[in-house]
């Protein structure tokens, strides 16, 4: 019996913690405050409390070493060191107020985490007693020990040196952790010989390439007077499960995967589409706003909140940023949706397809490209026919998507992403872009050669008196497409939950930088010096008509889940079809990419090389110890609740043929159940071997895995399944799906 203990104990603790989180026992307000609205501070007085942000600085630095610092920030100048002793120190004093012993270089190594390692402020005095101290220098530079993240082969393990440099353009915050308070400041990870070992030095790098190249082209219109950048702009909302903690505890799987490996869908799922938008259950609720609370103390502009479209599936979505700050201010969030759900008796999870059967979890990237002065470059404006600048910024992305379509694919693969993208409720993996009706008439005419007009969305008759007229949009959206341009931006769509913004940001900047340049570079020869207004203006246009008849196959504003798709995608259009992370990730291995990230300085040809094999590795690693834990589950709790089930029917026919009863129906029964646990058996033992090998090399281990494992892990899933809707409720080891999605 102590099976069926296991789910019935964790269900029950699950349904009091609901219970007593909902009447609000768990959370009651302070004592002694005077029947507040409520117990909570303002968010205008909390936001960027733990932020050394610019108006600390402004406030705490002499006026000189201000400017130097913001020079820094804004244009990329290098800070003196004079300066930045006085900075660290300043830094040092605000964060020690506000009870901090401790700082840490926080970075990005490739693990897709963040990393840390503390160092006290303080140090011996000399005379027995202690000072604080905070140097420049410790400021600028760190040396962790950089031999125990993955290099994909860039450094040997006794190659232990590594180095992280500040990066002024990320804020410094305060990590609070109870009553730990330790200052965490934002740094690249390099290694000794100067490659870059983190996700954020080559997002740096990407941006920096953006910039140069979206210059050139305003520079061609005239348009550069004032700007001295281009920044990419980005706002990734994040989706997410939350499950009661209890139930999570009793699942092998979702604790060592972030994942269910086993699962029959309940008789209700998402058919009914009434969670979406749907009255946010009263613990989660508290949930989010506890977690926004601890974000915008670190000034993470959280703007968004709401049930999404799978039972216990929620969002959370920031106001947008400079891509840098967003990424790191993106690792903060799932940061904080997993420190902040176990007070809530809540697990908050973040993997791409935690249940088999209900949609899973994406982080739709927000992105565009806007001049530091403001100017958004993908805003198409009123009359976007006679916007000849924004048609070249938006035809150098059109482009960009074509020629580097497998690039991006690449960007987005993992084996937790595998699930969702290309299954029938997720952005198919084939790269495509949506424009909607006004930009795709604007695009057909350019292929024409002549822009004359911009169709209008109009107005909204609701046809009730006391309702407004509404404005309507020019066009529809498109949640089936992976890459659509949603009136101001494009939103990557097809970005994993659980993975780190700053990748993918990388590869979009870098390509639509080489499509910048390709433009510039045409235009620049073709113009001449000191052009026309009317030479400009033909060029221009004969230049995006080329582009638009050459790569106008992306554009596709139908059904990206559709079967019809797929195939004219693949056969009429020639568009590249990488169904899975096995075909993708080899694309970083390639020629194409490495000279890509090569032209642009964003990655030497190795350290591409290096993330190829770290991806792939990761890869393996995960569907491993999948596999591992699948059978882990499978021979201890499953195949035993199933036998104890066996043998209840076998002793019910055995009686009952004793009592002198007819019992031929139920014996054929019996006989059925025992093929089914004959079959998880023989599944178990197929799923062992194939998942016991090794290779040398990640990739063709990474082919193994798919032609083998993880067809046989399919088939053992699809039986224990089966056997879940057959065996006595209360035999069954874990908690099922209908526990796990219902008890909110
Ligand atoms: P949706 O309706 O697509 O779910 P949300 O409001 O949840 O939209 O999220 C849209 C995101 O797009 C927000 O983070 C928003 O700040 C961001 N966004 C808006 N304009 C831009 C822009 N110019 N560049 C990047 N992101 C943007
Ligand atoms: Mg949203």
């Amino acid at each position: 019996m102590t099976q069926s203990k296991s789910r019935l104990d964790a269900v029950t603790a699950a349904t009091m913690w609901r219970e007593a989180s909902v009447n609000g026992h768990h959370h009651k307000p302070r004592a002694g405050t005077a029947a507040p609205v409520t117990n909570q501070p303002r968010i205008e007085d909390l936001f960027g409390e733990d932020v050394f942000s610019e108006r600390v600085m402004r406030e705490r630095l002499p006026k000189e070493t201000f400017r130097a610092v913001m020079r820094t920030i804004k244009h990329g100048d290098r800070l003196p060191e004079e300066v930045a002793d006085v900075v660290a120190s300043t830094m040092k004093d605000w964060a020690i107020e506000r009870g901090a012993t401790h700082y840490t270089h926080w970075f990005q190594p490739l693990t897709g985490l963040t990393a840390e390692k503390h160092d006290a402020f303080v140090s011996p005095d000399g005379t027995g007693g202690a000072i604080s101290q905070f140097a420049g220098s410790a400021l600028v530079q760190g040396e962790p020990d950089a031999s125990s993240f993955p290099s994909g082969g860039l450094r040997a393990t006794f190659e232990a040196r590594g180095y992280t440099a500040w990066d002024p353009t990320s804020p410094v915050f305060l990590n609070r952790s109870g009553d730990t308070v330790t200052l965490c400041i934002p740094t690249a990870f390099v290694s000794w010989t100067g490659v870059a070992l983190d996700k954020k030095t080559p997002l740096l790098r990407s941006m920096e390439a953006l910039s140069g190249q979206a210059m050139r082209v305003l520079r061609i219109f005239g348009t550069d007077k004032g700007v001295s950048r281009i920044i990419t702009t980005l706002g990734p909302e994040q989706e997410y499960f939350l499950i009661d903690r209890n139930l999570y505890f009793a699942r092998q799987d979702l604790l060592a995967c972030d994942r269910t490996l086993f699962g029959a869908r309940p008789p209700k799922g998402q058919q009914l589409e009434d969670h979406y938008f749907g009255a946010i259950p009263a613990r989660v609720l508290a949930y989010m706003a506890e977690c926004e609370r601890e974000l915008y103390r670190l000034g993470v502009p959280i703007k968004t909140r709401h049930n999404e479209v799978a039972p216990a599936q929620y969002e959370i979505a920031p106001i947008f940023e400079t891509a840098n700050v967003a990424c790191d201010h993106q690792m903060l969030v799932m940061e904080a949706l997993k420190r902040v759900a176990p007070r809530y008796g809540l697990q908050c999870i973040l993997h791409e397809k935690p249940f088999a059967g209900i949609n899973g979890s994406g982080k739709h990237n927000n992105w565009s490209m806007s001049t530091d002065t403001g100017l958004n470059l993908l805003d198409p404006k009123t009359e976007t026919h006679n916007n000849l600048q924004f048609m070249v910024f938006l035809c150098a992305v059109i482009r960009a998507v074509d020629v580097y379509a497998d690039v991006l694919r690449a960007s987005i693969a993992s084996a937790s992403n595998d699930h969702r993208l290309g299954a029938n409720e997720a952005p198919p993996a084939i790269m495509s872009i949506f424009l909607g009706d006004m930009l795709t008439d604007i695009v057909d005419q350019i292929e024409t050669g002549q822009t004359t007009r911009t169709l209008k969305g109009g107005k909204l008759e609701l046809g009730a008196r006391t309702l407004p007229e509404l404005p309507r949009d020019t066009g529809d959206r498109n949640r089936t497409s992976p890459f659509a341009y949603t009136g101001n931006r494009f939103e990557f769509r097809a970005v994993g939950s659980s993975q780190s913004s700053a990748w993918p940001n990388t590869v979009l900047n870098t390509m639509v930088a080489e499509s910048l340049d390709f433009i510039a570079s045409a235009l620049e020869k073709s113009l001449g010096k000191t052009p026309s207004p009317v030479k400009l203006n033909a060029e221009i246009k004969a230049l995006l008509k080329k582009i638009v008849k050459q790569h106008k196959r992306v554009i596709f504003n139908g059904d990206g889940y559709s079967a019809a798709w797929h195939n004219e995608a693949e056969k009429d259009r020639g568009l590249p079809h990488l169904r899975d992370s096995v075909d993708a990730l080899p694309i970083f291995k390639g020629k194409k990419a490495a000279d890509l990230f090569a032209k642009y300085k964003v990655l030497k040809r190795e350290e591409t090389e290096s993330r190829a094999v770290i991806f792939i590795e990761k890869y393996c690693k995960q569907v491993t110890i999948e596999a591992d834990t699948m059978l882990g589950m499978a021979r201890t709790q499953y195949l035993p609740a199933a036998l104890a089930h066996q043998t209840r029917l076998a002793n019910a026919v055995a009686s009952t043929e004793a009592a002198g009863v007819d019992v031929d129906a139920q014996r054929n029964f019996l006989e059925t159940f025992v093929g089914k646990v004959s079959a998880m058996n023989e599944a178990i033992g197929t799923l062992a071997a194939a998942s016991d090998h090794h290779d040398d090399d990640p990739f063709q281990h990474a082919k193994h895995i798919k032609a083998h494992v993880k067809p046989a892990m399919a088939e053992l899933r699809k039986i224990v399944d089966d056997l879940e809707s057959i065996v006595a409720d209360e035999l069954w080891p874990v908690p099922t799906y209908r526990d796990l999605l219902f008890i909110k």
